[in-house]
């Protein structure tokens, strides 16, 4: 049987591109659908236009810093409106430039909502199309709790467009989320009060990096209550947030607070139920080569809620691609996947947290090494910041087995880091690597 393309991919973000571009690059006719704009939940509403908003956060620090190196800047002020535009600008700008991506590699862009009719045909718009292989990549969305008067809080979603910077915000979750923008306002001079479940923010991380961050971010002036959000209410004088649990107590903010409570598949209106996939807790259940239970549908992203990060969305699309149009089995490795929180001071991570090693080894057979410093770059301005590093090493086969920091540059570190853990690399390889003087990278080839 024939169809109009050999590959149908239903949602333009970074999964959905990567695996049409790299199908395409193969002599496959690809089609995708998107109704929003090209580049999904990373470039319009996550981490492009965070980081840039995390950069903008970062300027007042600076200028204080300077003084210490003998440069005297007058007090500043900061334009909300003229950030947001110029991050929205270079959000457009990125729009353009996948179009012209899809563009060049051949793939026909539908600029409308995509549905599945059954197994190989799409209604995309008011026209219908047939494909050989379907691709589900169509993300996530942020999920908001029955909570009283939560139609009030804005999403992270919404933040990019807010056109007044809040005075006042509390924001919900201790997530990747909930503590980026908990950061960022803060760091812009907003009043930020974060509300967290548990006793620590970022679970999942390991216990000294979570503890380090919290420190630094109470230090830096977030205020952060251990509590759940009995309601919200509009008032006069601004929303009313009601706390309850280990605080109980009633914040008046800005008509604003944010929930950052988690995202959730989007995966209504697909028509799924025409076909034979699978959801299993909310998520497109698929195989290791990223297969449903429909043989010839796919999905990759957050809307399988493996690893919900870009470049996982993106070698998860690209291993699929090999495999089912480029002739080479490629399975996506889960192992060693390095990720940052872009809070200030940054985390990043790759490879077990000591809790998780000390499960799968014995604490016994573990050696933990721990560095915490300032900074070189903190001694004449005289600022109390501090950089934690952490190894996890196996004693038995003197493999690292994770890596761990919070300080300036984590992330721009742990990359490099990640690729001795991803090669399987000792304590040893990391003491006989030479370092980089004065870097606060050196230490870990230096620890004892
Ligand atoms: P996360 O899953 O990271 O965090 C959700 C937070 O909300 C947790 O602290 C959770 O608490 C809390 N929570 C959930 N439900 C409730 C509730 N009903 N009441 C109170 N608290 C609740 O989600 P995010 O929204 O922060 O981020 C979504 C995903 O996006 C992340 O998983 C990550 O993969 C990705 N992301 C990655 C970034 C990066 O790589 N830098 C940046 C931003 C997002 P608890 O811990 O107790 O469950």
């Amino acid at each position: 049987m024939s169809y109009d393309f050999d590959l149908f991919v239903i949602g333009g973000g970074s999964g959905g591109i990567a695996t049409a571009r790299r199908a395409a690059s193969y002599g496959a006719k690809v089609g995708i659908a998107e109704f929003d704009r090209l580049g999904g939940t990373c470039v319009n509403r996550g981490c492009v236009p965070k980081k840039l908003m995390v950069y903008a956060s970062h300027f007042a620090d600076h200028a204080a810093e300077a003084a210490g190196y003998g440069w005297q800047f007058e007090p500043g002020t900061f334009d909300w409106h003229k950030m947001i535009t110029a991050v929205n600008n270079e959000v457009t700008r990125l729009n353009g430039i996948y179009q012209r991506m899809l563009d060049n590699a051949q793939v026909q862009l539908f600029a409308a909502y995509a549905r599945l009719l059954d197994a190989h045909i799409v209604e995309v718009g008011d026209q219908k199309v047939t494909a050989d292989k379907i691709l589900v990549a169509v993300g996530g969305e942020p999920f908001k709790p029955q909570i009283p008067g939560i139609e009030h809080a804005i999403t992270s979603d919404d933040i990019f467009h807010l056109p007044q910077q809040p005075k006042r915000i509390v924001i919900f979750g201790g997530g990747y989320i909930g503590c980026e923008f908990a950061c960022i306002l803060n760091g812009l001079g907003s009043e930020v009060v974060q509300v967290i479940r548990r006793d620590r923010v970022l679970r999942g991380f390991d216990q000294d990096i979570r503890m380090e961050i919290q420190e630094a971010m109470i230090k830096h002036g977030i205020r952060i209550l251990n509590a759940d959000i009995a309601g919200i209410e509009k008032t006069d004088q601004g929303l009313k947030v009601t706390l309850q649990g280990e605080t109980e107590e009633t914040i008046i903010t800005d008509a604003l607070s944010l929930a950052a409570l988690g995202r959730r598949p989007r995966l209504d209106s697909l028509g799924l139920e025409n076909t034979q996939v699978e959801v299993v807790n909310g998520a497109i259940a698929t195989d290791r080569y990223s297969r449903t239970a429909e043989e010839n549908i796919y999905a990759v992203g957050d809307c399988t809620d493996r690893i919900n990060l870009t470049p996982v969305a993106i070698q998860e699309g690209r291993a699929l691609a090999d495999t089912v149009f480029g002739g080479q089995s490629r399975l996506m490795s889960y192992e060693n996947v390095p990720s940052a929180v872009f809070t200030t001071p940054e985390a990043a991570t790759v490879g077990l947290t000591e809790a998780e090693a000390a499960e799968q080894y014995g604490e016994e057979n573990l050696h933990v090494y721990r560095s915490r410093f300032r900074p070189m770059y903190y001694t004449l301005p005289n600022k109390d910041e501090k950089t934690l590093m952490k190894l996890i090493v196996h004693r038995e086969t003197d493999k690292v087995l994770g890596a761990h920091m919070v300080g300036d540059g984590a992330a721009e570190i742990i990359q490099g880091v990640a690729i001795a853990l991803k090669m399987g690399a000792t304590k040893a390889n990391f003491d006989a690597t030479v370092g980089i003087h004065p870097s606060s990278a050196e230490e870990f080839v230096t620890m004892r």
